[in-house]
């Protein structure tokens, strides 16, 4: 297992992650497999979306807001639900396909990070299976 950290920038923060995952794969030396991207946190998950236009990532921080608002007569004393409840819908882990020692993603598609309860550092855990 690999582990890198992330630093969030905002409460809610986005983050491009596909370089890295990129990196750890070709550092592998594994050409064909599975690797499996996770991060141990419950206010904060991972999503496979588009990284080629910043405002569809600016779109959905936008409508998660409005689906989970910061403020709704939650219980949780923490004083985060809304971050729990968003961490819930994207998610704590994607699987993606290795070939010829790259990821095998879509065009518009790229790995990222998604803070819900920042600024702070996160973790990401990945887990290459050869073969
Ligand atoms: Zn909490």
């Amino acid at each position: 297992m690999k582990t890198f950290t992330v630093p969030t920038m905002q409460r809610v923060d986005i983050v491009d992650i596909t370089s890295d995952v990129q990196s750890a794969v070709a550092d592998s030396s594994v050409r064909k497999g599975i690797i499996v991207v996770y991060v141990p946190h419950t206010t904060c998950g991972v999503m496979i979306n588009e990284h080629a236009d910043p405002d569809v990532v600016r779109d959905i921080k936008m409508q998660f807001e409005k689906l989970v608002p910061y403020q709704a007569g939650y219980r949780h004393l923490e004083g985060n639900s809304d971050s729990h409840i968003k961490t819930a819908m994207v998610g704590s882990s994607e699987t993606i396909i290795i070939e010829n020692g790259r990821l095998v993603l879509g065009t518009w598609q790229g790995v990222f990070l998604c803070d819900f309860d920042g600024p702070r550092t996160r973790k990401v855990h990945l887990k290459i299976l050869s073969r």
